[in-house]
């Protein structure tokens, strides 16, 4: 089976404005068996003038306005009628986490049917390290394992708080620490994924096989294959396969080849209904 479950519709602004229609309908031609969407949901109050806002037909409007998740959950509704039974299509929901803003967190996720939730580190002090631009700023005058300790601080923030079903691109620091803070950045996790892996098993929390980083030019997917191993050997039992779509050219990027990763550990890409994880 092939699934894509890290996909940026339209409602993203750094995505191109393609809808949730245009991709069903590529999933098809492309012969994926299930999708699920995951518009960027951003919670930290110090970047509400950079990142607090979605696109919905077109128009930039206000994040905190809630009513883009109804017209979301409209249009996926729409969908669901129109590919059923070729295609199945889920709603989700990539939730950038900001320590201090649980409550926000729980009552959005709890206020509308989320089939998946994600969990994402994209910001550190209040910077994008997943940005070219702003991650220079955060990474001036740190080294590899300083920038992945304050990683790692964070996430484990995140998963002890029990939000999410899944974390998305668990090393995203590597995608542009690899090349401005050297080859260190790859082996740093040794030091401080392990507690943070441990919480996820217990948890049974997804991790998330990120095929993004090879449109980057890196060699592996996020997490890297030492990262994973170390993930496998924690016992984390959980994973989906995200190719972290933000225009159709995008969608299904990498998801073989992950699939086959997985297989080659004997597993298989978990689906989410309703935040459960299906057998
Ligand atoms: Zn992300
Ligand atoms: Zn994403």
């Amino acid at each position: 089976m092939l699934v894509d479950y890290h996909i940026h519709p339209d409602y993203s602004i750094d995505a191109k404005p393609h809808g949730i229609n245009a991709y069903c309908r590529r999933a098809v031609a492309l012969g994926l068996q299930e999708i699920c969407f995951t518009p960027h949901f951003e919670v930290d109050p110090s970047r509400r003038h950079l990142d607090w806002f979605v696109r919905v037909e077109g128009r930039i409007t206000p994040m905190d306005n809630l009513y883009w998740l109804n017209h979301y959950f409209e249009d996926i509704a729409k969908a669901k009628h129109k590919y059923s039974p070729m295609l199945k299509i889920k709603a989700g929901l990539e939730v950038g986490y900001e320590p201090g803003q649980e409550e926000v967190i729980k009552n959005i996720i709890n206020a509308f049917p989320f089939d998946f939730v994600l969990g994402s580190i994209h910001c550190l002090e209040h910077i994008a390290i997943s940005s070219q631009k702003e991650c220079q700023q955060y990474f001036q005058g740190k080294d590899a394992l300083e920038v992945c300790d304050a990683y790692y601080s964070q996430l484990d923030k995140a998963v002890e708080k029990g939000l999410f079903d899944g974390i998305a691109h668990l090393d995203l620091y590597r995608r542009y620490g690899q090349m401005l803070l050297g080859n260190d950045i790859k082996k740093c996790h040794t030091k401080f994924a392990e507690p943070v892996l441990e919480k996820m098993a217990e948890k049974n929390m997804a991790l998330e096989i990120n095929t993004s980083s090879r449109r980057r030019g890196l060699k592996q997917f996020h997490p890297s294959e030492s990262l994973f191993q170390m993930a496998v050997k924690i016992g984390i039992k959980q994973f989906t396969i995200g190719s972290d779509a933000h225009e159709l050219l995008d969608l299904g990027d990498g998801i073989t080849e992950a699939k086959n990763f997985l297989k080659g550990y004997d597993f298989k890409p978990t689906t989410y209904k309703l935040r459960r994880a299906v057998e």
